[in-house]
């Protein structure tokens, strides 16, 4: 019999890691900042606002600048482990150039095999994410920010994916540091 659990991913800091191009982008901005800084909890906090929105430009919305982003170690082989067992799973991001962001799923691969318009979803807001893992009945979902996880009141099991390690425990959300690890909670 098929579980009812529903698993709902962020995109940026869970499928795709670009912290890495984040400090290659800010270094070359003058900013001499560590990959520890640059979660965007973090890194807002030390650019210029100016200079993060120069960043986010170029992270979210320079195809060519984009695609130089990574996928998080780990992922295809749960993503594989979901779909072996046959859980719904979904994507949805606060993406805000959608194009962009299936391009690089594309040339990474999970686009069409494991994400694809029947279960990727981009929003604007936050609260639209929680309105749209209520509407999927999303049981578990993994987000790099506690500003997201904060608002997903409709979702019972929230975790956080802090793959550096620089956020506290709290205890609405389960800290994770790899997608082994989240294995470990979702199987
Ligand atoms: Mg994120």
């Amino acid at each position: 019999m098929a579980s009812r659990k529903v698993i709902g991913f962020d995109m940026d800091g869970v499928i795709v890691d670009n912290c890495p191009l984040k400090v290659e982008i800010a270094n070359k901005m003058g900013y001499s900042i560590k990959l520890a800084d640059a979660p965007f909890e973090i890194i807002k906090n030390i650019l210029k606002p100016e200079d993060l929105r120069a960043l986010q430009t170029a992270l979210y919305h320079d195809l060519k600048m984009s695609l130089g982003a990574k996928l998080m170690p780990g992922i295809v082989n749960l993503l594989r482990q979901i779909k072996s067992e046959k859980t719904p799973y979904f994507l949805v991001s606060r993406r805000s150039d959608p194009p962009i962001a299936i391009k690089l799923l594309c040339a990474r691969g999970l686009w069409p095999e494991y994400f694809n318009e029947s279960n990727a979803f981009f929003v604007a807001e936050p609260e639209e994410k929680n309105a749209k893992a209520k509407e999927l009945r999303v049981t578990h979902y993994i987000d790099d920010e506690t500003k997201i996880l904060n608002v997903l009141t409709d979702v019972p099991n929230k975790f956080l994916f802090d793959r550096l390690n620089v956020f506290p425990e709290a205890d609405h959300y389960t800290k994770v540091a790899s997608h082994k690890e989240l294995a470990k909670h979702l199987f």
